[in-house]
């Protein structure tokens, strides 16, 4: 999927320009010719991000902007204000008006693409956001942040002068650490932290590519935003940099509003990309476990039974299940309250995940029934295990909290063992379950294995 990019220009000139530009690297360009119609086209979503003229008969492009970023169902949208060359003052009004970044005209083909590229892809992230919230309710996305998102940046810079700008350029906003040597950075990366690593190309003794390209291929600094500083005349090795996955580049002699700008766009991507993946792994975490006691739940159980029950008939290696059911549960929340009920549960949980190894799987298959699943394990290793859980959970009342009298808590543990290569999820389960009928009819508080 190509992004789509609305140029606003009053110029038809501009506009031709930056779309054969954008067209050339594979951009769906829409086009405005004045202020009122570019926000239409914006409030009805049909672009992804904006490029805009500043100076426009009727409304020009900081009104255009800060209506956008005024308007909740546009905030999210990337604007780029296109100033003339040299104009401190319209960057500054930009950056009041909620711009993300800026381009001087004559646009910079390299400026321009590197630019549109990193706004497109903050671009889906926040898209991607906005989707999973309005689906999971979950998560909910922040409001576009204003020029005052505080991050966490490492500084790679061996030059005193050009640090000291630096650093003054941001601490007001940023925590900075500064490093001059490349290898310390790279350690301080990886212990994690930051949000953000501005590295010199223009290093003494190193090579500041290099530096870019093991972050880059690290683990643990592979999602770390990167932007690199090179002075005006470098832009072949801007270009490697780029190549090399960094995300932005920001020329000498540095403008402090360009670089605030270019570093809140990292920050942002960074912190939702961030969100994104915490999100992923509770919504995985989630179709997993279970909630009450924290032990895999039954689908999971399921889909891996099937997987241990092929790998253990291929290699001819025993496994067991363990089908527990907790005695008389019914009377225990009719007796002392669901909460307390819910309460014997997870101490059972915590006792069962205590008495098993590390490669058995323990689940909670529902209610109050569990399933404890063996590799490397035939019955009377199972029945010994068994008897290990039976003996734990009733030698010991179940202390609940203060003010509750201890409960009483007995298990009954029906087992059955993999036979051979017909023996299924299904046929395993039936075998356990029978056994586990008999413990409960022959007394409960007792170990039954199936009949092989
Ligand atoms: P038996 O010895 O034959 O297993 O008797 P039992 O009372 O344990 O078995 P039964 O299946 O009749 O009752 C299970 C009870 O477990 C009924 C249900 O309300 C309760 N239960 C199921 N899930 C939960 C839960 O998450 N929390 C609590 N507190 N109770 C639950
Ligand atoms: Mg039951
Ligand atoms: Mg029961």
């Amino acid at each position: 999927m190509s992004a789509r990019i609305l140029v606003v220009d009053d110029i038809p000139a501009n506009v031709k320009l930056l779309k054969a530009k954008l067209t050339a690297e594979y951009f769906d360009v829409v086009t405005a010719s004045n202020g009122p119609q570019a926000l239409d086209i914006c409030g009805r979503g049909l672009c992804d991000m904006v490029l805009l003229d500043v100076m426009m008969p009727g409304m020009d492009g900081f009104e255009v902007c800060r209506r956008l970023k005024a308007d909740p169902k546009t905030t999210h949208l990337p604007v780029i204000i296109v100033t003339a060359l040299d104009s401190v003052q319209d960057r500054v009004a930009g950056l009041e008006a909620g711009a993300d970044d800026f381009l001087t005209k004559p646009t910079n083909d390299l400026a321009l693409v590197t630019r549109v590229r990193s706004l497109v892809r903050l671009k889906m992230l926040t898209d991607e956001l906005g989707a999973r919230a309005a689906t999971t309710s979950q998560i909910a996305l922040e409001p576009s942040p204003g020029p005052t998102l505080s991050g966490r940046i490492l500084l790679v810079d061996d030059r005193a002068s050009s640090r000291d700008r630096i650093v003054a350029g941001l601490s007001r906003d940023h925590s900075v650490t500064v490093e001059t040597d490349p290898h310390e950075a790279l350690f301080k990366a990886a212990e994690g932290g930051f949000d953000l690593a501005i590295v010199s190309l223009e290093l003494t003794d190193h090579d500041g590519l290099r530096l870019c390209s093991q972050l880059r291929s690290l683990e643990r600094t592979r999602l770390l935003p990167i932007l690199v500083v090179d002075c005006a005349d470098s832009e072949g090795r801007v270009i490697r940099a780029l190549e090399l996955g960094v995300n932005d580049y920001i020329l000498r002699p540095i403008d402090r509003n360009e670089l605030l700008a270019r570093v809140r766009t990292q920050i942002r991507r960074k912190r939702y990309s961030d969100q994104l993946r915490d999100n992923v792994q509770l919504t995985i975490e989630m179709a997993i476990t279970d909630s009450l006691t924290g032990l895999h739940n039954r689908r999971y159980l399921e889909r891996h039974l099937s997987t241990l029950i092929g790998q253990a008939a291929g290699r001819g290696r025993p496994l067991s299940l363990l089908l527990l059911d907790i005695d008389h549960f019914k009377t225990i929340n009719d007796t002392y309250g669901h909460l307390a009920g819910d309460a014997v549960l997870r101490e059972f949980a915590d006792r069962l995940r205590r008495a098993v190894r590390g490669i058995d799987l323990a689940c909670r298959f529902g209610g109050e029934e569990f399933v404890v699943a063996m590799p490397e394990t035939d019955v009377s290793l199972a029945v010994l295990v068994g008897e290990r859980i039976r003996e734990r959970i009733s030698a010991e009342p179940f202390v609940i909290g203060e003010g509750h009298p201890a409960i009483g808590v007995t298990v009954s543990i029906g087992i059955s063992t993999l036979t051979g290569p017909t023996d299924t999820v299904h046929s395993l389960f039936q075998r356990g379950d029978e056994a586990l009928y008999r413990a409960k009819h022959t007394g409960r508080n007792r170990v039954v294995s199936a009949a092989a």
